[in-house]
């Protein structure tokens, strides 16, 4: 079984516990504005030409983006990082775009990866059909799980979608006794107004204990160039990225309720 892989980054350390292997799938349905990984939304593979200047002459080189890979391939890549991961009490972490996407194909990597003994996470937007997550659920031991925001109609003006799906297959997740790591992107302007922060603690309380830790990413615009490269327009001119202050500030709201908190994944 083949699919679209767009990078397989070693040593991460911010996708989950130790040091990791993570693979980013490609496609999403989501198209959030301050999407870092704009490559990762088509589920096609694409090609794009970067222009390199140098002593004023223009230089066009041609990538392409997304990898159609088989299992076994990836296992390969995967196994070769496997002492780091050991020893590091780390693991592999599966991202994209949303993995869940390709769901067969995900199933069928996490379990040649449980079949190796290692530790398994999944970074999912949520928003995907039951059934998919039903297939993974047994194979992962951990999700990474994005709360961008609890307004269903600003989510689905941010978004592309509304957050509807996103929260009850949360909430089904923390029933069923999964570990959850919840990401939120900080964003000024648009997601860290206090009425949403107090809605989003309400939430994670609601989570029976499920929460092991809260992951506050502050927003940032290096991704912008990449958005001409890919034919998407780039929505967030003017969008300050939030300051050290604020994110401290966020973090110790979080931590008085009780959560274990990270700024930055
Ligand atoms: S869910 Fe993640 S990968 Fe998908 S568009 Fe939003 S930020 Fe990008």
């Amino acid at each position: 079984m083949k699919g679209l892989i767009f990078d397989i980054k070693r040593y991460a350390v911010h996708d989950g516990p130790g040091i990791r292997t993570t693979v980013f799938l490609k496609g999403c349905p989501l198209s959030c504005w301050w999407c870092h990984n704009p490559e990762g939304i088509s589920p096609e593979p694409e090609e794009v030409v970067t222009v390199h200047r140098m002593e004023g002459r223009e230089f066009p080189v041609r990538e392409s983006v997304g990898t159609w890979m088989d299992v076994e391939k990836v296992m390969t890549e995967i196994d070769k990082e496997r002492t780091f991961m050991e020893e590091s009490d780390g693991g592999v972490t599966f991202s994209g775009g949303e993995p869940l996407w390709q769901a067969g194909f995900l199933e069928e990597l996490l379990l040649q990866c449980k079949r190796r003994g290692y530790h398994t996470a999944v970074d999912t937007t949520g928003h995907i059909s039951r059934k998919a997550l039903d297939r993974v659920m047994p194979l992962t031991d951990l999700f990474l799980y994005d709360v961008k925001m609890m307004d269903p109609v600003r989510h689905q003006h941010y978004t592309g979608v509304s957050n509807r799906l996103i929260l009850d297959n949360l909430r089904y997740l923390a029933r069923e006794g999964k570990q959850l790591f919840i990401r939120i992107p900080v964003i000024p302007t648009i997601n860290d107004d206090a009425e949403n922060i107090t809605a989003t603690l309400h939430l994670l309380n609601e989570l029976d204990g499920a929460v092991r830790e809260v992951d506050l990413l502050p927003y940032h615009a290096l991704a912008a160039h990449k958005y001409e490269k890919f034919g998407r327009e780039y929505r967030m001119e003017g969008v300050p990225e939030p300051d050290e202050g604020e994110m401290e500030q966020l973090r110790e709201q979080f931590e008085r309720e009780g959560f274990r908190v990270k700024i930055g994944g």
